[in-house]
């Protein structure tokens, strides 16, 4: 397997953080940072009050802008939610999708992901799917058996063509926001278990291509061990998205690694 075939991304997930002018600001301050990268795509997942900020920012720069959810519906009755179309029609490119924070605090299921990974994926959106164990989960020894029951669930009816265009973001609960970074080993070996599904489910060549990020308390000082293995395709950066320097280095190691 080579490394090189596939696309590093690295995304910052701001969270619920940042008012227009800090996102504006914020932005401003990455640009002219990561103007020189070549080989790592560098996202930003704003709220979705920043997104039109957020693309005018970054017009003209190597930053693509992402969202942090969308519905699975194309329009309708749903008070509070924003579809896929919205999204595309502004020049948003990609869409986080089963954020552990979602599926924890507001009910999100495998079954909504995949409705939503569907709807974003015939609006045109890349999605960013999250997968990832508890840590009562692993500590039960069930880590591999959970993430292959939420590839088989949230990629269930999408075929390859579809599934190229999607990045799978491997997210142990445990590790978001809390410090508690997963070995670069620990990554590896789930990573490899996602992309040894994939080949199950759509064979080598689009298992080989997939990307895969590992998420969870990567910062500027762990980032450069976890990209540089093997099956690890970059991140999905929550904190340390925030500080354009912290998050500089991150996407600097991705492109090193
Ligand atoms: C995330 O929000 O996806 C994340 C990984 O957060 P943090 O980097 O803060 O752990």
């Amino acid at each position: 397997m080579n490394k090189s075939v596939r696309k590093a991304v690295i995304a910052g997930n701001w969270k619920m953080n940042k008012t227009r002018p800090e996102a504006k600001a914020l932005l401003e301050e990455l640009a002219p940072m990561v103007k020189d990268i070549k080989t790592v795509e560098v996202v930003a997942c704003v709220p979705f009050t920043n997104l039109e900020t957020a693309l005018e920012a970054t017009k003209g720069t190597n930053i693509k802008i992402g969202a942090q959810n969308c519905h699975f519906e194309k329009s309708g009755a749903f008070t509070g939610e924003i579809s896929a179309d919205m999204l595309k029609e502004m020049g948003v490119e990609y869409v986080v999708l089963g954020h552990s924070e979602r599926r924890q605090y507001f009910g999100e299921t495998d079954e909504t992901v995949n409705k939503r990974t569907k709807a974003a994926l015939a609006a045109g959106l890349k999605p960013i799917v999250c997968v990832g164990e508890l840590l009562w989960e692993r500590e039960c020894n069930i880590t591999e058996e959970v993430i292959a029951r939420q590839i088989k669930l949230d990629f269930y009816d999408i075929p390859a063509e579809d599934f190229a265009k999607c990045i799978i973001a491997y997210e142990p609960v445990w590790a978001i926001g809390t410090g508690k970074t997963a070995t670069a080993d620990q990554a590896e070996e789930v990573c490899a278990f996602i992309r040894a599904q994939l080949e199950k489910k759509y064979g080598k060549a689009v298992a080989d291509a997939a990307t895969i990020q590992y998420g969870g308390s990567m910062n500027a000082k762990n980032a450069a061990e976890l990209v540089a293995k093997e099956n690890v395709d970059g991140g999905l950066i929550g904190g340390a998205s925030l500080k354009a320097p912290d998050f500089t280095e991150i996407v600097k190691a991705a492109e090193n690694g």
